[in-house]
């Protein structure tokens, strides 16, 4: 399993998570992204990559 970090402070909200990931692994709450699947998470880092705030990050787990 990854572990989903966002970063509060630099979320700002935008919803591009929400939109991009395949795992439907994150949901707006209270304006902030939250990653309430994580276990539907592969690991594409597509998240990542769409974040313009680079507020949201996949820490793989060994
Ligand atoms: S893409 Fe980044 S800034 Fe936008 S909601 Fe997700 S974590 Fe927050
Ligand atoms: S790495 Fe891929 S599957 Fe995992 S949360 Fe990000 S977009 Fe979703």
């Amino acid at each position: 399993m990854a572990d989903i970090i966002i970063d509060e402070k630099k979320c700002n909200g935008c919803g591009a998570c929400v939109d991009t990931c395949p795992g439907d692994v994150y949901e707006l709450r209270a304006g902030k992204a939250m990653a309430v699947h994580p276990d539907a998470c592969h690991h594409c880092h597509t998240c990542e990559e769409v974040c313009e705030q680079d507020a949201c990050h996949i820490v793989e787990e060994d």
